[in-house]
């Protein structure tokens, strides 16, 4: 097996391999606790994750990541960051407690059904934003493609007549070049 690369956070979660107890190298602890279930902050999405009430190395509570999709048998490995202070923040094999396998499924149970539950508006919020963009990409090009081309013909057309016919000046005095009088006149026969 490839060196496992470890968990770091729960955004590199979703690609994260699910390893099993044969995958531990011999004699690398294995951390376990129960499954629990919470929801995401900004999306509401319900979350599971593996809750280690004491942990035999620091005696502290720890809380590490997992997948539902992972399930609950406890041959079933992840390989994550180390949360022990005492030993360094060394990476650790983390699976499920079989003498809480209880706590674990009704985590597992009611985190779905809070799941099943989350989705169907987290999918229409969702279909109503793309909606929205689409909306909006449709309008950006519309409005950027018409204003610039039927913008130039009216900026040159009205000018060209716009030059006020001069002013009939007598042609007496000399000296005066009054030339631009003179071609209007032939210019619109
Ligand atoms: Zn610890």
């Amino acid at each position: 097996m490839p060196e496992p690369k470890p968990i770091g956070n729960a955004g590199e979660l979703s690609s994260a391999p699910c390893y099993t107890v044969a995958d531990v190298p011999p004699g690398a602890p294995i951390v376990r606790g129960k499954l629990i279930w919470f929801r995401d902050r900004s999306s509401g999405r319900p979350l599971v994750g593996i809750k280690v009430e004491r942990c035999h190395r620091c005696r502290k509570k720890h809380q590490y990541l997992w997948k539902w999709s992972w399930g609950i048998d406890p041959a079933a490995m992840s390989y994550q960051a180390g949360m022990c202070r005492v030993e360094g923040v060394a990476p650790c094999w983390v699976g499920l407690d079989p003498d809480q396998a209880a706590a674990s499924e009704a985590a597992y149970r009611e985190s779905h059904e809070a799941f099943e539950a989350w989705k169907p508006g987290h999918d229409a919020a969702m279909a109503e934003r793309a909606e929205r963009k689409a909306a909006r990409t449709a309008q950006e090009p519309a409005t950027t493609e018409t204003t610039p081309t039927p913008a130039p013909p009216p900026a040159i057309e009205p000018q060209a007549p716009s030059p006020p016919p001069p002013p009939p000046r007598p042609a007496t005095v000399p000296g005066l070049m009054w030339g631009p009088p003179a071609w209007p006149k032939e210019a619109r026969r």
